[in-house]
């Protein structure tokens, strides 16, 4: 959402973070220390492929006095199109989810190989080794630590590092067959969780492709959307609530935080509130938080 509002009418909760379990720059303390900074209350962990995290982070989290929401966010294929499942209020200890997440991490290892290897091909020397030196998890290795290696190196910069190299259709981007949308779907639902479509407008996948995602992702059990996230504009929030409602799917938010920078507008642990057409997961029998 972009900042035209006052952050004052920001909610405290943020169903949407990352730490450095996966390719999020905090750690799971420091990330929740600065969630309490900046006012948030309830916040959902929801690094990739991974819920290593959530253990220390219920620990800490009651310390904090805040509601720390179990999560992951799974990556998916679905016709040819990465997509991202989150899933909200997980048993983490579930074996099938964690079993799975397994073979989803040990493909990510590969696959890094390979992308290291194409650099390598254009010059791009030891990019493996570098990208592991910023990824504090390192079964977990991630395009994001690859850009952080580009950039530092004056390969790319912030900005164009993904377009450069790391994109679908650059020299860098390797295709992989991620989770199934069913199998995400089913594992999350298995481990007592709730499944949401995250940042729908990032696929940048026209109406109808986006509506046959919807009704795939309904007609196996899924049941929310994310209608408020950075990645959306006012303009895409309004219309993914509008789909919500015609859908009938529960609408989620969250700041997809990674990294702080004080020039950011992306702040983790509060959000700006979802239009009022929607029915928040958070109130649903899925989540139900209780609000002060
Ligand atoms: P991976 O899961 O390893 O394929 O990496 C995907 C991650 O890269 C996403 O979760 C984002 O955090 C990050 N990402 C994707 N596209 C971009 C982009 N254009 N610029 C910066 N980060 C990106
Ligand atoms: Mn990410
Ligand atoms: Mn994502
Ligand atoms: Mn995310």
């Amino acid at each position: 959402m972009q900042n035209t509002q006052n952050t004052q009418n920001k909610i405290p909760i943020d169903l949407h973070c990352h730490s450095d379990f996966s390719d999020g720059s905090y750690n799971v303390k420091d990330l929740l220390d600065l969630i309490v900074k900046h006012e948030g209350k309830h916040i959902a962990l929801t690094d990739h492929d991974t819920v290593s995290g959530i253990e220390s982070a219920t620990t800490y989290a009651k310390s904090l006095n805040l509601n720390l929401i179990a999560g992951v966010e799974i990556s998916v294929t679905w016709r040819e199109h990465l997509i991202h499942i989150v899933g909200l209020n997980i048993n983490y200890t579930n074996k099938l989810l964690n079993d799975e997440l397994y073979k989803l991490r040990q493909a990510r290892i590969e696959r890094s190989k390979k992308i290291a290897e194409r650099l390598e091909s254009i010059g791009i020397k030891n990019s493996l080794a570098g990208a592991m030196n910023f990824c504090k998890n390192p079964e977990n290795i991630s395009r994001t630590h690859f850009m952080k290696f580009l950039i530092a190196n004056n390969y790319a910069s912030r900005n164009n590092a993904f377009d450069k190299y790391l994109a679908p259709g650059k020299i860098a981007y390797i295709k992989q067959q991620w989770a199934t949308l069913e199998q995400s779907i089913y594992w999350i639902r298995q481990a007592g969780g709730v499944a949401v479509i995250a940042h729908p407008c990032r696929y940048k996948l026209n109406k109808n492709l986006l509506i046959e995602l919807i009704k795939d992702f309904k007609q196996l059990g899924g049941m929310a959307i994310e209608v408020v996230t950075p990645n959306h504009s006012t303009n895409d929030a309004n219309t993914i609530a509008l789909i919500a409602k015609e859908y009938d799917l529960l609408a989620s938010l969250g700041s997809d935080f990674h990294e702080y920078k004080p020039s950011q507008i992306i702040t983790p642990g509060k959000n700006y509130p979802l239009p009022k057409i929607c029915k928040p997961v958070y109130q649903s029998e899925y989540l139900n938080l209780i609000i002060s």
